[in-house]
């Protein structure tokens, strides 16, 4: 039995993402979504937001589980005897990233492979931080994220207040 896991932020989740995990749960046996609970950049949504997201993107996908996690991806994955990790690419920038991290974690746990799936055409240009600057603008998310996604960006927006900064570019990759 392959286990995989599919770590990441998801602030929030978006259809990039579920396309990723639903092409993986058809290579593996098991395939674990893992929200990272605090990663060094600026997030919109809490831990508990961004697990609630992604557990109802996903519910009802048999080989699919979701689950929150802090510490090193790969002692995650130890501790869940996972031997796969899968991350997805987009353009070059993406690749530097994960190329770095990939070699990394091999250093840290040489038993846990790294697999990065190319992203479907039409989601190439999407990532949280693009879709959350649309939904910060006014913009229509509908065709990007779920639902329930767009609605938790206007639930959050109303909260946070219009003269907030909640979107906070860092880098060019999120
Ligand atoms: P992280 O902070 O771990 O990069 P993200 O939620 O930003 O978390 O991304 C999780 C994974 O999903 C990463 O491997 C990222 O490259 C991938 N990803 C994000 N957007 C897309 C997309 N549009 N198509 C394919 N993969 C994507």
């Amino acid at each position: 039995m392959v286990r995989a896991v599919f770590p990441g932020t998801f602030d929030p989740v978006h259809f990039g993402h579920i396309d990723i995990a639903e092409r993986a749960s058809k290579i593996f046996d098991e395939l674990i979504i893992a929200v990272y609970d605090k990663p060094l950049k600026n997030l919109l949504f809490s831990p508990e937001e961004r697990l609630s997201q992604v557990r109802l993107a996903f519910q009802g996908q048999e080989k699919i589980h979701v689950t929150g996690y802090s510490g090193l991806t790969v002692e995650f994955c130890r501790k869940i005897e996972a031997k796969v990790v899968v991350r997805g690419l987009r353009v070059f920038s993406d690749f530097e990233h994960e190329f770095r991290m990939a070699h990394a974690n091999f250093h840290l746990a040489p038993e846990v492979e790294v697999i990065a799936l190319i992203t479907s055409d039409q989601y190439t240009f999407l990532s949280s931080t693009t879709v959350k600057e649309i939904a910060l603008l006014g913009g229509n998310v509908s065709s990007m994220v779920p639902n329930f996604v767009a609605e938790a960006f206007t639930k959050k927006f109303l909260e946070l207040g219009a003269t907030q900064q909640v979107v906070q570019i860092t880098s060019l990759r999120d």
